[in-house]
């Protein structure tokens, strides 16, 4: 992951621009932490990062586990959150709707997911993929868009915790609210 670091930064600063880069420490927890100042170390204890700044990049590391995003309507604000098997578990992508909508004043149905892509079945025994769909329904969001993508079916576009049996890169996914 150290090494891939370097490439991620460089993809990034021609596909967003040069914007500040904040990541998350990603325990595999539910912990969703806001963030609207940049910062050199990861956010520790976290799994998911919102913020309301505009021109501040979110990133997430994943292979396997789904990257989460959750972005309101008029660009003003968006979670981006890591949601494996454990952290869907815990109710990531709930927390995350429930602190941007608490933070923003807005309700849920002004806010929609993304769910990317992750592993799943026949690859894999569990769906989260689909409980991630689930808690975001609840919680009120109507517009969910997962195109369904398993990382461990697609080697050539996708690095596979699993199907490389520990032994792979991972995805940067990322956030920028554009200024
Ligand atoms: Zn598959």
């Amino acid at each position: 992951m150290a090494r891939l670091e370097p490439f991620h930064r460089n993809l990034l600063r021609t596909a967003a621009g040069d914007h500040h880069l904040v990541t998350a420490e990603q325990v595999h927890g539910s912990v969703v932490a806001i963030v609207n100042s940049p910062r050199e170390e990861p956010v520790s204890g976290a799994d998911g990062l919102v913020t309301m700044t505009r021109g501040l990049t979110l990133g997430i590391y994943v292979a396997d586990c789904a990257p989460v995003w959750i972005v309101a309507r008029d660009g003003s604000a968006g979670a981006l959150l890591h949601s494996g098997k454990k952290g869907t578990e815990l109710g990531i992508t709930r927390e995350g709707i429930r602190i941007l909508t608490v933070e923003t004043g807005k309700p849920a149905d002004e806010f929609e997911v993304v769910i990317g892509p992750c592993i799943r079945p026949p690859c894999y025994e569990v769906d989260f993929s689909k409980e991630i769909a689930r808690q975001a329904r609840d919680a009120g969001i109507r517009q969910i868009h997962d195109e369904g993508v398993c990382t461990a079916c697609n080697p050539e576009h996708y690095y596979s915790y699993r199907r490389e049996k520990g032994l792979t890169g991972r995805m940067l996914a990322t956030l920028t609210l554009i200024p």
